[in-house]
């Protein structure tokens, strides 16, 4: 297939790993900030085909896995209601809110939805306007101009009974949040590629700058992860420290200026809770007040003191800062697996702990108590 099967060339990827071999003399700790990058990784096997020396860490940029549970058991709570249709993409619907989650209160009658696009919530809101039509506005800045797009759709349409509960948040500034942290570990990073093709690379400069590290816009197959994992590497044996795109048959430096105005137009920056991380200065979306009646946290105020219970045993926090990987989780495998999920990213498709499970980095002691064994599905 076109475009993706160049990606995936085994020539290539030999070439890039031998050029990477020789380009590398010391150790190097690079983060790949997007959950769909460290799926590519794990499932291509990649970082084990690097020099030693390289250690991939994997970032935060996983949009379900980063949806702070307060919002998620918000969520339930609006689903459950039965004036509401509640509606969302379908990683969401699995995710575990502090008693249960959005499948759970399908089973019990609500009225919850699996859509593609908030635009399909939209005509949801059209077809049942005796209902109100909530739209789960999660992620990063990739889907932030659909949900801003719906939100006009609804108001010049007329739609007063859509509403979006958002939950958006921005990559600049978990990088800024990481880097800030005081045992940071991360020497470069692999910037999201579908990300910076709607906002373009320029946000980056200002923090390569600051914090004198290499970031290399990435795409999402073996052979765009190489040629960007390669990119950085050569900056870091050369002391340099600039903003570099390796994926530029999708984005270019400005990015796609009509969908930063229409986020700009609907969205003002914010402070955002991250799950298992807290709360990041200036680091997400919200709706602008000139859009509020669209505002589902405002339009249904019973929502709004909601008390947490994050599971115990869950370190995910520790896994989307690159702190610990998802194997080093003593609850991997065991309590918590894809079907009995203790934390979001076991469960989402961009999730590093579901990465490590589908794709078998998953040992046990055997039942002789001899080694270990390995899932037999894996
Ligand atoms: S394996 Fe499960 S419990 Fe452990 S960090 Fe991942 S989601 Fe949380």
């Amino acid at each position: 297939m076109k475009y993706i099967d160049e990606y995936r060339d085994a020539d290539l990827t030999r070439k890039l790993l031998a050029d990477l071999q020789k380009s590398v003399t010391r150790p190097w700790n690079l983060m790949e900030v997007c959950g769909g990058q460290t799926h590519s990784i794990i499932r291509s096997g990649l970082d084990r085909m690097l020099p030693s020396q390289i250690n991939l860490i994997h970032g935060p940029g996983c949009p379900v896995c980063v949806t702070p549970l307060e919002l998620v058991d918000k969520a339930i709570a609006l689903a459950a209601l039965p004036e509401v249709i509640f509606s969302s993409y379908g990683d969401m619907l699995r995710v575990p809110g502090s008693a249960r989650d959005l499948f759970a209160v399908k089973a019990a009658g609500g009225d919850v939805r699996i859509v593609y696009s908030p635009l399909d919530a939209l005509q949801i809101a059209k077809d049942n306007p005796a209902k109100t039509v909530i739209f789960f506005a999660i992620g990063f800045e990739t889907t932030a101009p659909a949900n801003a797009m719906a939100v006009l759709q609804a108001k010049a349409q007329g739609l007063s009974n859509f509403a979006v509960l958002v939950s958006h948040v921005t990559v600049p500034a978990a990088i800024t949040a990481l880097m800030d942290s005081p045992d940071v570990q991360v020497d470069g990073f692999l910037a999201a590629g579908h990300v910076c093709t709607v906002m373009g690379f320029w946000e980056y400069e200002p923090l390569a700058e600051k914090y004198h590290i290499p970031i290399v816009v990435t795409g999402f197959e073996p052979v765009d992860i190489l040629h960007g994992i390669l990119e950085c590497v050569q900056e870091l044996e050369t002391g340099r420290f600039e903003v570099r795109n390796a994926y530029a048959r999708s984005v270019t430096h400005d990015g796609n200026q009509p969908a930063q105005a229409v986020i700009r137009r609907v969205f003002e920056m914010t402070d955002r809770a991250w799950r298992g991380i807290g709360v990041i200065p200036m680091s997400g979306y919200r709706l602008r007040e000139e859009f509020a009646p669209f505002d589902a946290e405002q339009r249904f105020p019973q929502v709004q003191s909601i008390q947490t219970h994050e599971s115990p045993l869950c370190i995910s926090g520790l896994v989307l800062q690159g702190r610990k990987k998802p194997d080093e989780c003593p609850a991997f495998g065991k309590q918590c697996t894809p079907q009995t999920p203790l934390g979001a990213t076991m469960v989402s498709s961009e999730g590093a702990c579901a990465a490590y499970y589908r794709y078998g980095r998953y040992s046990f002691p055997s039942p002789e108590g001899e080694g270990s064994g390995v899932r037999s599905d894996a």
